[in-house]
C-alpha cells in the first residue's frame, strides 16, 4: 500500500472516462488499498482511480465511518433531489452547492470479484454519484448551477493550485482544513 498524490483540476486524467476493469488480480487489490489510504489521509469522503491517475472504473468511500469499494458500477438513481455543499479532493477547499439525486442504488462487484449492491442516501448516496461522474470524466463543476459555475472557475484561475499541475507535471498533496469533518471532499 502507499499513498498516492491526487491529481487536481487541469489533468487531463480527469475529463477522460476510465475503462472497465477486466482483470480482478492483485493489482486491483492493490489499487483499492492505494485509493483507501489515500482518501483516509487527505481526508475525503471518496475517491476515485482517475484521481490518482489511474483511468479504471474503481472507487473508494469512507462515509458514516463505513469504508467501502466498487468497481464498474452502475447507477439508479431517486427522482427526488437533495441540495447541500459539495467539494473534490481535486479542487482543493471549494465547496460549491451541488444538486444530487436522494438515494442511489449502486451495483457492481468487489475487489474479489463478486457481484455487490450499495444502496444509500444522503452523503453515501451524494458520494457514489459524485465518484461515478469522476469515472465518466465529469466534474462536480458540471453540475453546478450556471452562476455557480462562473463563481467556480473564477476561484479555480485565482487559486494557487491551478495550473502547477501542468505547469510542472506534478501536483501537489495539499490538505484539507482538519476542521473540515461533515464537509469532506470526495
Ligand atoms: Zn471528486
Amino acid at each position: 500500500m502507499s499513498l498516492q498524490p491526487i491529481r487536481l483540476f487541469g489533468d487531463p486524467v480527469l475529463v477522460t472516462p476510465a475503462a472497465t476493469v477486466i482483470d480482478f488480480d492483485k493489482e486491483l487489490r492493490t489499487l483499492v488499498a492505494d485509493l483507501t489510504e489515500t482518501m483516509l489521509d487527505a481526508p475525503g469522503a471518496g475517491l476515485a482511480a482517475p484521481q490518482i491517475g489511474v483511468p479504471l472504473r474503481v472507487f473508494v468511500w469512507d462515509v458514516d465511518e463505513a469504508l467501502g469499494h466498487l468497481i464498474n458500477p452502475t447507477l439508479d438513481l431517486s427522482e427526488e433531489i437533495q441540495e447541500g455543499e459539495e467539494g473534490c479532493l481535486s479542487f482543493p477547499d471549494m465547496r460549491y452547492d451541488t444538486p444530487r439525486a436522494f438515494r442511489a442504488v449502486a451495483k457492481g462487484w468487489n475487489m474479489f470479484g463478486e457481484p455487490i449492491t450499495v444502496e444509500g442516501t444522503e452523503l453515501l448516496a451524494r458520494a457514489l454519484q459524485h465518484e461515478t461522474d469522476h469515472l465518466d470524466g465529469i466534474l462536480f463543476i458540471d453540475r453546478l448551477s450556471k452562476a455557480d459555475r462562473k463563481s467556480a472557475m473564477k476561484e479555480i484561475r485565482e487559486s494557487d493550485w491551478f495550473g502547477i499541475a501542468a505547469a510542472s507535471g506534478l501536483t501537489p498533496h495539499i490538505k484539507l482544513s482538519p476542521h473540515d469533518t461533515f464537509g469532506r471532499s470526495l
